[in-house]
């Protein structure tokens, strides 16, 4: 199944295709303060795909801490959309359902998730295992290097 969502101005949209369903997928809320600030949910699924589509000019990439993602923020309506890492063949993102209004996420068991006591290499290690294969529809974003940085 194909799920579908925008940030508020809708400049940036996201697709997520899954072969499973919202409950079985679960969701999870990090405990970062960057991820609470933002009230984000988060879903991702290595079995499945994700396509960003915006333009450069549109998005911020947000980095901080330990730099291994970038966050992506709607420049226009500063909604945090998904976090993204790595280049080319190889960039995985996690999304955050509440920015992008996936609405068929909502209503599901939250699972709080805290990586504080992670190192740089177990954090980027996890996210190839448990984030979702990323294309972006816009040339420049899908050769750009998202980190670690
Ligand atoms: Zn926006």
């Amino acid at each position: 199944m194909i799920h579908s969502g925008q940030c508020h101005c809708g400049k940036l949209t996201a697709s997520f295709e899954t072969q499973k369903t919202p409950a079985a997928l679960g969701v999870r809320t990090c405990q970062c303060a960057f991820c609470r600030a933002h009230g984000a949910v988060n879903i991702s699924d290595p079995q499945g795909v994700t396509t960003i589509d915006c333009a450069p000019a549109d998005v911020e990439r947000y980095t901080f801490a330990l730099r291994t993602a970038d966050f992506l923020i709607c420049k226009s309506c500063g909604v945090y959309v998904a976090a993204v890492m790595g280049e080319g063949e190889k960039i995985v993102s996690t999304l955050n359902v509440v920015g992008l209004q996936m609405k068929e996420f909502f209503d599901i068991d939250e699972a709080p998730m805290d990586y504080g006591a992670e190192t740089t290499d177990q954090r980027i290690a996890r996210r190839y295992t448990k984030w979702t294969p990323t294309h972006f529809t816009n040339p420049d974003l899908a050769a750009a290097n998202f980190g670690p940085h």
